[in-house]
């Protein structure tokens, strides 16, 4: 009876690409192992659909360690005196990007915590630099939240895409992960306007962060439905021992992998990564990731001196597959699931909706940031 009703309500999810509340709940409290892998199924055809065979790759650069936030779950919150901070000169990011040129990388993620050390002009003058010498490539940024004008400076200098995770899309939830110099309502904000601007744009959250609940959860996938972003990052949350979760435990592996799925199904043509995180916490976790439906993998392009210091949290993988000199290796593994690493940018596009479900629901993703 429970699991025909699980069924039918991913069916609906599919059809629909929309749940009520209380579906999503009963859904994300209730689910078992033949739902995640009825869920697997249904995303697996979807990828292949929208994809084919092909996974895009990202070249990831984590450019600083300093940050002015203070964020309760990550390793780089400025409270942590333990931390190893570094900040790479642009000279040695641009050397980054050449090396990953060479590797074959068409996209370049710049991520770095909230550092005043690199300030907007700063910022604008190293997107410029690498929009002039890689023109081919498009270039993503994570780097937080800015004024509405920064980054519109930063996407006239050529900044193509642009991650900023809404880390929980419940006010109160939001409150126990952040400070309160921190909301959720200034985190929208900034994706919509990012969204406005003409970013390809990503939000996402961590699955099992504190406080995280069956209800918090579905309110993350109403609000992915509502902002309807072209990227969602979602991994594991795992402690780090220097922040004040450090003894929280890490997320679950396998609610990671359904909730790719969900994501998949919901949003067909979203582009989404097999995070880092979700390879950290399980050996097979890229693959599974793939295999659940995840279309995107982002290998470590940071100097390899100063990856073991970007910790946001611990055991960070960044070596192996992870690390963007190993492409053989990363190529192996997605040959022996089925798949191909392909070097295209990989840019979002738009599908053409299948006839009969266009989207008929309401733009209210301000009654979502103001509802508890
Ligand atoms: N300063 C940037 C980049 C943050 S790091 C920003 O604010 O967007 C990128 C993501 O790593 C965060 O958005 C968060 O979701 C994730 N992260 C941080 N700490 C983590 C932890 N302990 N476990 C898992 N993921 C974590």
């Amino acid at each position: 009876m429970e699991h025909m009703k699980r069924k039918t309500e991913i069916d609906k999810l599919e059809r629909e690409e929309h749940l009520e509340r209380e579906e999503w709940i009963g859904l994300l409290t209730g689910w078992d192992e033949e739902d995640r892998a009825y869920a697997g199924e249904r995303a697996r055809e979807i990828s292949h659909r929208y994809f084919g065979n092909r996974i895009y790759v990202r070249g990831l650069i984590e450019f600083t360690s300093y940050c002015r936030n203070d964020c309760y779950y990550c390793g780089l919150r400025r409270s942590n005196t333990k931390a190893c901070r570094y900040r790479l000169p642009e000279a040695e990011i641009l050397s980054c990007c050449e090396a990953g040129y060479g590797l074959g990388f068409r996209t370049f993620v710049l991520q770095g915590g909230e550092d005043s050390g690199y300030t907007e002009d700063r910022m604008i003058a190293l997107i410029r630099r690498i929009k002039a010498l890689w023109p081919d490539c498009a270039l993503t940024l994570s780097v937080g939240e800015w004024e509405e004008e920064a980054y519109r400076q930063f996407y006239e200098a050529g900044a193509d895409r642009y991650l900023l995770r809404h880390e929980t899309a419940d006010s109160v939830h939001y409150g126990v992960l952040h400070p309160s110099d921190m909301s959720l309502a200034h985190r929208i904000d900034c994706l919509q306007k990012l969204k406005a601007i003409g970013y390809q744009t990503g939000c996402g959250f961590m699955v099992g962060a504190p406080g995280q609940t069956g209800e918090t959860l579905a309110k993350d996938m109403s609000f992915i439905e509502e902002l309807h972003p072209h990227m969602a990052g979602i991994g594991p949350f795992i402690p780090h021992r220097d922040t004040p979760f450090g003894k929280n435990q890490r997320g679950s592996y396998k609610l990671t992998l359904f909730l790719l799925s969900l994501l998949r199904i919901m949003e067909k043509n979203i582009l989404l990564p097999a995070t880092t995180a979700l390879g950290t916490i399980c050996d097979r976790g890229r693959e599974e990731g793939v295999l659940a439906g995840a279309n995107v993998i982002m290998p470590n392009l940071s100097p390899v001196a100063v990856r073991e210091k970007y910790a946001i949290y611990e055991n960070k993988l960044c070596t192996g597959e992870e690390a963007a000199e190993h492409m053989d290796r990363l190529q192996n593994s997605m040959r022996n699931i089925g798949y191909e690493i392909t070097f295209e940018r990989g840019d979002w596009k738009e599908r053409q909706r299948e006839k009969g479900k266009e989207r008929t629901r309401q733009w209210n993703i301000n009654m979502i940031s103001c509802r508890r």
